[in-house]
């Protein structure tokens, strides 16, 4: 699997299945340069932030760009959720290796994944592009669209994210309020496995992907 990871156990989605909008690039697609804009780095990401998982951002990826055929990933997750037990997942999360808003097709993939399934997407981001027209519109299917904020002054912005010398606190917190909001939807309560608390999460209460798919 390239694009596909888990299910997880998270504690605000329950059983997460993940899915990664910008993988590092085949190496084919390295030697070629394309279709990734940056082929030779492991992350694509316009922050750099001091705790991030993945290493330091270098360089930045400033712009959207199509990392590889929707349709790929799409089909990845058919496959997936096919042969997962009903119910097994509570949440499709696009999450990965970057920031998921740099690829320019979040929006065909958001569609995809809820035009197949009855499952629920969220879009994990840092959120600095909240506040561009065609980043909005891509999100407007996604029901739950969860920013980072992790600074309230712009020194401690500038310390924790590290982004570009351009990029300031204020603008991405006007990018964050202005995005589209969700309809209301409870998050699945955590699952006590996970160390979580406890409740019914929600997939357990919803039909699994085949029922919603055949009305059976
Ligand atoms: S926004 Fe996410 S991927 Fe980018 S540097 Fe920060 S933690 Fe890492």
């Amino acid at each position: 699997m390239r694009y596909i990871f888990g299910p997880v156990p998270s504690r605000r989605l329950g059983r997460s299945l993940g899915i990664d909008p910008t993988p590092p690039p085949r190496p084919a697609e390295a030697a070629m340069a394309r279709p990734c804009p940056n082929p030779s780095v492991k992350k694509a990401c316009n922050w750099n932030c001091v705790y991030c998982q993945l290493g330091r951002t270098r360089p930045f990826t400033r712009k959207r760009a199509s990392f590889f055929p929707p349709e790929e990933l799409l089909s990845e997750l058919r496959e997936t959720l096919a042969a997962s037990p009903c119910g097994a997942i509570d949440w499709i999360t696009f999450v990965g290796s970057g920031e998921p808003t740099l690829n320019r097709d979040l929006g065909s993939l958001v569609r995809g994944a809820k035009e197949i399934y009855d499952i629920p997407v969220a879009v994990i981001t840092n959120g600095s592009l909240l506040g561009e027209a065609e980043v909005k519109d891509a999100l407007l299917l996604a029901d739950a669209v969860m920013p980072t904020l992790d600074a309230g002054s712009p020194d401690l912005f500038r310390r924790i994210n590290r982004p570009p010398s351009d990029f300031r606190l204020e603008n991405h917190v006007r990018g964050c309020l202005g995005a589209h909001r969700p309809r209301r939807r409870s998050y699945p309560p955590a699952d006590p496995a996970a160390g979580g608390g406890e409740g019914v999460a929600l997939g357990r209460e919803r039909p699994c992907a085949r029922q919603a798919r055949t009305g059976k």
